[in-house]
């Protein structure tokens, strides 16, 4: 490794390269771009600046891969184990990446282990089911025999954002290979440095060329080429609901199909006989992970009347207590990814329709020129107000009163998303009626996980998009059916 880079913190840099064919190149135009960590905004690496030629290379080595190479060549349970290998690796790196992690992207260190173990539990969970995607036979007409067969759908393109660069790649490529697609990532510009870490762990376990190929680059070049690409077979998108709209219109344009995660608006409901003790706690780390930057952030708290003093008292105290540091053991809350973002998130706190109730601080130990943001809550929040119906991606908590169960549930289900929803109540009637009356995809009863769980098929409605991905859910997304008839008379 003693041609890479490394950094002023002493991390090991991958080269501003991309990784295609099992082979790394610069972009055809040899252009870079530099990244800047969040941590104090200065210039720490740098990436490649691929354009559409690259991403040709890219399919075309998929492609590859796909019809007729090594890897289509391999049987389930060797695609498995490959993958088994990655995440044995992933974790034997563990400590690296996470470290890699938080400067690029500027998350506590805490949670960027955490990222880590999830990630190489993705590979994990779709390397075992690599084997265990089984068909079906039909019963039809004497002397026929008719099967069900699930196949890959072929050149797979995998575009994720910068929240959870190294769980994004994992969720969204891990079960792709395990069906046997051959897949290219472009993982965001934003942060990006593990995703090419992974790849190059990925050549070290033995894939095979054109498995896995990451092109890195700006989204209105180096995406928009791979969401245009005439040779993929499917598209997987991670991001905004504006990008998600032209992911969806140029997959349309190639007849593909697509899954879109673009985010949400979640609520936490707070029922009267709610256990504040066990509520609390969850409502806070479900906004302040990563920053609020999650797209499953819990950001409403639905409290019903009769608990909104104890609620606010409590939620006052937490957040005054907070303050985004810079990434050192401790730290429960980071900086922001961008300057840009940091503007965003600031103009939704000046701007905010609703009154304030507590802002946390900014540590003096956080060095200057990081994209730092103090948490606020703000409430009572009319539910149609901004602040209560916009993504902000910022450690910005809405709270809203409501009366009682219709009220909590007209609220929940009244802004343009449908991602994640919690529950809070000790009636189990309750739990049984407002779960299913809630439009989204995940509903937590008594807790609250950002995603959750692997194994947990996770996406939304509406403009937090659709389609699965997670658990085994994500399998059925990267496969079409094919029923093949005999008639064997
Ligand atoms: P984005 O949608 O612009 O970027 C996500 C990914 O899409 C990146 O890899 C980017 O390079 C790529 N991309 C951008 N433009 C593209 C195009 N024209 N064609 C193809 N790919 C393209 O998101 P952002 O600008 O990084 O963040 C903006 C807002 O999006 C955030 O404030 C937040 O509200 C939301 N967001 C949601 C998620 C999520 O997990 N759902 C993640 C990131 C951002």
């Amino acid at each position: 490794m003693k041609d890479f880079p490394v950094s002023k913190r002493g991390l090991v840099l991958p080269r501003p390269l991309n990784l295609i064919g099992n082979a790394f190149v610069p972009a055809g135009t040899g252009a870079e771009f530099d990244v800047l960590s969040p941590l104090d905004g200065q210039r720490f690496a740098a990436i490649a600046d691929s354009g559409p030629e690259d991403v040709d290379a890219a399919v075309a080595a998929a492609r590859a891969a796909f019809d007729g190479g090594a890897w289509s060549k391999l049987s389930a349970t060797e695609r498995g184990r490959l993958m088994l290998r990655l995440s044995a690796l992933i974790l034997e790196h563990a400590e690296d990446l996470a470290q890699l992690e938080s400067a690029d992207n500027g998350k506590p260190i805490l949670q960027a282990r955490a990222d880590m173990q999830v990630t190489a539990r993705y590979f994990e969970f779709y390397g075992g089911a690599a084997d265990k995607v089984h068909g079906e036979i039909i019963p039809f007409l004497p002397g026929y025999n008719v099967e069900v067969q699930r196949e890959p759908h072929g050149v797979t393109g995998h575009i994720i954002p910068w929240n959870y660069p190294a769980q994004m790649f994992g969720r969204s490529v891990a079960p792709a290979l395990a069906m046997g697609n051959a897949t290219v990532l472009k993982p965001a510009e934003d942060a990006c440095l593990t995703a090419l870490r992974i790849g190059e762990l990925s050549v070290e376990a033995g894939f095979p060329p054109g498995a896995l190929n990451i092109v890195t680059g700006r989204g209105d070049v180096a995406g928009k080429a791979l969401s245009e690409h005439p040779d993929i077979d499917f598209i997987s998108f991670t991001g905004s609901p504006e990008v998600g709209v032209m992911i969806q219109i140029a997959a349309a344009r190639n007849f593909i199909g697509c899954t879109l995660e673009l985010g949400g608006k979640s609520p936490q409901i707070l029922f009267e006989d709610a256990d504040l003790d066990a509520a609390i706690p969850v409502v806070i780390n479900a906004l302040i992970q990563n920053g609020g930057q999650t797209c499953s952030a819990g950001t409403r708290v639905l409290v019903h009347r009769s608990l909104w003093d104890r609620v606010e008292t409590r939620l006052k105290a937490a957040f005054e207590g907070i303050s985004a540091s810079a990434s050192d053991e401790a730290a429960v809350l980071g900086p922001l990814i961008s300057a840009r973002q940091k503007r965003r998130v600031e103009e939704y706190i000046e701007t905010a329709d609703a009154p304030l109730i507590a802002r946390g601080g900014i540590s003096f130990e956080a060095p200057e020129g990081g994209f730092y943001v103090a948490p606020a809550v703000f409430g009572p929040c009319a539910p149609d107000a901004r602040i209560a119906q916009e993504e902000v991606f910022g450690p910005v908590l809405a709270m809203i009163p409501f009366d009682d169960e219709a009220d909590a549930i007209r609220i929940a289900n009244g802004t343009d998303y449908g991602l994640v929803a919690a529950i809070w109540t000790r009636d189990g009637a309750r739990q049984q009626r407002v779960a299913k009356a809630l439009r989204c995809g995940q509903v937590f009863i008594n807790g609250y996980g950002a995603g959750g769980g692997v194994e947990l098929p996770f996406g939304g409605v509406r403009k937090s998009g659709h389609g699965r991905e997670k658990g085994f859910a994500a399998l059925l997304e990267f496969s079409h059916i094919k029923t093949v008839v005999n008639n064997h008379g």
